[in-house]
């Protein structure tokens, strides 16, 4: 089944023809020598990009945060991160098994929380607790709808975490959503953390990968994690030259995502039984709720398929997710609002 409607998510992208000639054309070598020029270009934009020391090509984000998370903390450390985040839920209990880290959660609204919610969460020097040791941050907020941090905000709570001597990690799949949606520089939101990705693969349009920035020092660990978690590649330039393209091509047009987010949500809006807040489209991503249409979610999704339109569930089981993307036509929101209607109907 294909879906040339696809709002599941940003990862439902595959390579344009520019991006494939980039690959098809890119000079190669091996990356574990450090001699693969593509790579070596890709990791010099990013570092230049999140204005850090140095930066790491990984296989995925997932690896991103997992190397991160491991090289700041001892097993036993806990880190601070907010309820709905991606290591919480998607990465297989990551932290658990990688870094044996404890997880302590904070509670939004918005998957933006405060400096005194860090204060709160933060354990005193006592052999009864675990030790405290990293806060990181989700930037655009994937599960509370692609939310974007205020740079105010971000610096508050790093201020806080510096305070108490913690060491602070930047999950940014989607930061150059939060930087286009802002007009915030990526170096200005990377500035106040210890280490920073990009994935190329959300709403980037490549096939594969994240790249890892930090301090030279952290990066040098990060290398040796990559070995060790079964990430470090060969010709990896075939790939990192999609990251090369995206970030030449693909960062300004994100505009044009969230012109098309801001689309869907207003159409849904108008459709009764639907419930959702437009003005909590910042970015990509649209949260919407059918409880008012007493159709079971299964149900609901099953009838837009043969529209060729698909959606994807969120934890509470009448709430979906539309995301928009390089691979959304530019009649597809058109698409997708009338075909919900006609499924409703
Ligand atoms: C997708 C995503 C990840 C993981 O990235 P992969 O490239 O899919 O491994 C991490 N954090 C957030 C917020 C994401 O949306």
């Amino acid at each position: 089944m294909s879906y040339p409607y696809d709002f599941s998510s940003d990862t439902q992208t595959r390579p344009s023809p520019g991006m494939r000639s980039a690959m098809a054309n890119a000079e190669v070598g091996d990356e574990q020598k450090r001699e693969d020029p593509t790579v070596n270009r890709l990791q010099e934009m990013t570092a230049e990009l999140t204005g850090k020391e140095a930066a790491l090509f990984l296989p995925s984000g997932t690896m991103c945060n997992l190397i991160a998370h491991a090289i700041h903390c001892r097993p036993g450390d806990e880190i601070i991160l907010e309820a709905s985040t991606h290591p919480v839920h998607f990465e297989g209990g990551g932290p658990a098994v990688h870094s044996r880290a404890s997880l302590r959660l904070l509670d939004t609204e918005t998957g933006i929380f405060t400096a005194e919610q860090v204060e709160a969460a933060i354990r005193p020097d006592d052999p009864h607790f675990p030790r405290t040791r990293l806060v990181c941050v989700e930037n655009t907020h994937n599960l509370k709808g692609g939310r974007v941090w205020p740079l105010e905000a971000v610096r508050a709570v790093a201020a806080c975490a510096r305070k108490h001597g913690l060491l602070l990690h930047l999950d940014g799949a989607r930061l150059m959503n939060a930087v286009v949606a802002s007009g915030v520089s990526a170096r200005d939101y990377c500035e106040p953390f210890d280490s920073c990705w990009i994935d190329l693969s959300k709403g980037l349009g490549c096939p594969v990968g994240g790249v890892v920035a930090g301090s030279k020092e952290f990066i040098a660990q990060a290398w040796r994690y990559k070995h060790l978690f079964g990430g470090a590649m060969r010709q990896a330039g075939i790939v990192a030259a999609a990251g090369v393209y995206a970030l030449e091509h693909n960062v300004q047009r994100l505009a044009e995502d969230h012109a098309k987010a801001k689309a869907l949500a207003r159409g849904l809006a108008g459709i009764k039984g639907i419930s959702v807040d437009v003005d909590a489209v910042e970015t990509n991503i649209v949260v919407f709720d059918i409880a008012g249409t007493k159709m079971p979610r299964t149900e609901f999704l099953n009838r837009l398929m043969p529209h060729g339109v698909r959606f994807s569930g969120l934890m509470k089981p009448t709430q979906l997710r539309g995301v928009t993307h390089l691979d959304i036509p530019s009649d597809g929101v058109d698409k997708a609002v009338a075909a919900v209607r006609a499924c409703l109907g």
